[in-house]
């Protein structure tokens, strides 16, 4: 009996993918204090996130919902919608719900800490917050 062998035509490579940097990841920092927004926009950028600033908790709902970031830096003490408000509008939408967002107080005080982690933030820092600590929380979700 002859066997005879198909040659199996040879697989085309897959195409090379686009060349290019990968897209940068996008923090946005709710922040109305300027040296602090500041402070925390130009880390980031420095670390290679695209970081956009919003100064209140209505600003920063409606840019959430236009821009989609991948993570958000929520201040505590804002103008108007606080952050708690905010973290909790956030946190209802469900459109919104899967965007990390690691809350920035002043106070260590325990009560507001549970106010905030109950509204829903993933993560908690308390300010005058480190480089490292914030770099190292803001890696943990988007590294
Ligand atoms: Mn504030």
């Amino acid at each position: 009996i002859d066997i005879v062998k198909q040659k199996t035509p040879p697989v085309p490579p897959d195409p090379a993918p686009a060349p290019g940097p990968p897209a940068r990841r996008q923090v946005m920092v709710v922040e109305d204090n300027a040296l602090n927004m500041k402070l925390l926009t130009d880390l980031l950028e420095v670390h290679g996130y695209r970081a956009v600033g919003a100064v209140n908790g209505r600003e920063a709902l409606a840019y959430a919902r236009l821009q989609r970031p991948d993570l958000i830096v929520m201040d505590i003490r804002l103008p108007g919608l606080s952050g708690i408000d905010a973290i909790r509008v956030l946190k209802a939408d469900p459109d919104l719900m899967t965007i990390p967002v690691i809350a920035v107080s002043a106070t260590r005080r325990a009560e507001e800490e549970a106010a905030v982690r109950g509204a829903g933030c993933d993560d908690f820092l308390v300010k005058p917050f480190s480089v490292q600590g914030v770099l190292a929380t803001v890696a943990r979700f988007l590294d």
